[in-house]
């Protein structure tokens, strides 16, 4: 494992809270802005229904009401009865009070409240013409009764001759009747001139052509009912007069409705135009803050991304790293694995490697342990039996040899039992290590068999080597000379050394070159000890 360790350390910990105080806030971002924006709509929603929508409806309410004002204005002028006159003018009057009590609970408008004022002034005014009208109308009608008696009583009077007088007589009633029925002045005026001078013509036409005292007097009531003061051609017009006067006031009426429908169609209009620019002006706003909201959204999704990302690199990633090295190590393998930074994660990969290197160096040390002997310091037998398993292999592939040979300290009870224990340890410790000091090539190998044996295994060694060799040990051990006093067959420790060889002629099996080996051991030891023997034939039968 390679640690790559920054030099500042960032623990995870902090990086934890930071990535976590960034979605925190940038989830309390994205909801106050969505709930301040739904606020908004909400506020410019009850705006619109509690004041906007009341108020349209209202004016239009008022418009449709006032223009029904109308409608009643002319019901007025062509009443010319009194009841009738009666009946639109309570009708007037109450529209208007309706109109009145509607337009109060509007908003006030100083303005539009002076108009209705006007209007109900000029109604008032223009009722008072229509009772004028009607009150001529009514003199008018009783005088032409009285015209009409008159006629009637002319027409009784008898005469022989009476033909001409009649005819004229019936001439003036034409015209008048038609300066009744007139509806210009200046025709009515000329028609009355000439009613008057034909009724001076019947005045005065001779008896002879059916005139009469009575029929004179009948003439000069006729002229009287048509030409006195406040007589037919007065009150015909007046009645034209007054008739200019009504159809004046109605037109200036039916203008004064008009400006003040106008006037409420105006306000609706600007209220609905108000409104629809406030909703036009709020629905931007809300589509501004739409894409402000998406805006913020699309980038806390990245953040969020960039954040998983990053915990990913720094968190998961190396966790799968330490993972890894763990597994390597479980396995055997010294893969190298890089974890970079420096955080808990470091930490656990350093404190996981140092644990490693502890169990790594606990199994050699067990592993040596295992192979060697306690006492020397050198192989055991279990390290003996590997390596003559491993050279006797590798002796058959190159076609060579192994030399067995097996040593054991000759009366070695006897140097225990009067030299002690102990003594007899060191003297093993100093024979293991003269015999680790003959061996000459780099794969002699030396170990303790066990109690005072012990065994050399080498590999590509003939028997003549395997002599010399031996002599070599026996040499080096009389040079060493540790003192036996009790030995029979010399003042020093010595060695019987059995001689076992594999070689390509005749390939050993490990057990076959220790059993041969400890034979020719005992054939040593029953020559008389404190020297070498070869295995042979001769050693097996014996
Ligand atoms: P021989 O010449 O026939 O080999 O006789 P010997 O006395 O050497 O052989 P024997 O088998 O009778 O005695 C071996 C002795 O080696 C007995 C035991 O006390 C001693 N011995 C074995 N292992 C150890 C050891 O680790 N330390 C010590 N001090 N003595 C040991
Ligand atoms: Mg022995
Ligand atoms: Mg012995």
């Amino acid at each position: 494992m390679i640690l790559n360790k920054a030099s500042v350390r960032i623990p995870l910990v902090r990086v934890f809270s930071l990535a976590l105080s960034i979605i925190l806030v940038l989830f309390l971002l994205l909801s106050g802005l969505t709930f301040s924006k739904l606020l908004n709509f909400e506020s410019v929603l009850k705006s619109f229904s509690n004041n906007a929508m009341p108020k349209i409806v209202l004016s239009n309410k008022l418009y449709s009401e006032a223009a029904r004002l109308l409608e009643y204005t002319s019901l007025l002028s062509t009443s010319y009865s009194d009841a009738a006159k009666r009946l639109a003018t309570t009708q007037l009057s109450e529209q208007v009070a309706k109109i009145r009590t509607l337009s109060s609970s509007n908003a006030k408008d100083e303005f539009l409240d002076t108009q209705l004022d006007v209007i109900s002034m000029e109604l008032f005014e223009f009722s008072e013409l229509i009772q004028e009208r009607s009150h001529i109308n009514v003199t008018l009608t009783a005088n032409e009764e009285l015209v009409h008696k008159l006629y009637i009583k002319a027409k009784s009077f008898k005469s022989n001759n009476n033909s001409s007088w009649e005819a004229d007589l019936s001439q003036s009633i034409i015209t008048l009747d038609r300066a009744l029925t007139s509806k210009r002045l200046r025709e009515t005026r000329s028609l009355f001139m000439l009613i008057e001078t034909q009724l001076n013509k019947l005045y005065s036409m001779p008896f002879s052509l059916g005139n009469s005292v009575a029929r004179q007097k009948l003439t000069i009531e006729l002229k009287n009912l048509v030409f006195r003061n406040n007589g037919i051609e007065e009150l015909v017009i007046a009645n034209l007069k007054l008739m200019g006067r009504v159809i004046g006031r109605e037109n200036f009426l039916h203008h004064l409705i008009n400006d003040y429908t106008q006037l409420l169609e105006l306000n609706a209009k600007v209220i609905e135009t108000d409104t629809s620019i406030k909703i036009l002006k709020s629905v931007k706003e809300i589509q501004k803050q739409i894409n402000i909201v998406g805006i913020i959204f699309i980038n806390a999704i990245i953040i969020l991304f960039l954040i998983s990302l990053f915990m990913q690199r720094k968190i998961l990633k190396r966790l799968l790293l330490v993972n890894q090295m763990v597994q390597n190590r479980i396995h055997g393998k010294n893969h190298k694995v890089i974890i970079n930074g420096n955080d808990e994660i470091t930490d656990l990969a350093e404190t996981f490697e140092a644990f490693t290197k502890t169990i790594e160096q606990q199994k050699q040390e067990l592993k040596h342990m295992s192979m060697s002997d306690s006492l020397t310091g050198i192989a055991n037998r279990r390290a003996m039996d590997l390596r003559l398993q491993h050279d006797i292999e590798l002796s058959v592939r190159q076609k060579s040899s192994v030399a067995l040979l097996l040593m054991d300290i000759d009366f070695f009870k006897l140097y225990n039992d009067n030299y002690g224990h102990a003594a007899g340890d060191e003297c093993l410790k100093l024979v293991a290590n003269i015999l680790t000091g003959v061996m000459k090539r780099k794969g002699d190998f030396v170990a303790r068999y066990g109690g005072e044996e012990f065994v050399c295994v080498l590999p590509g060694t003939n028997a003549d080597n395997a002599r010399d060799l031996s002599t070599d040990i026996i040499n080096k051990l009389a040079q060493a000379d540790i003192p036996h006093e009790y030995s029979d067959v010399a003042k020093h420790i010595t060695f019987s050394i059995g001689i076992a060889i594999s070689n390509a002629e005749q390939v050993l099996m490990p057990e076959t070159i220790i059993k041969q080996a400890d034979k020719a051991l005992y054939s040593a030891k029953n020559s008389g000890k404190n020297c070498f023997k070869l295995y042979s034939n001769a050693i097996e039968s014996n």
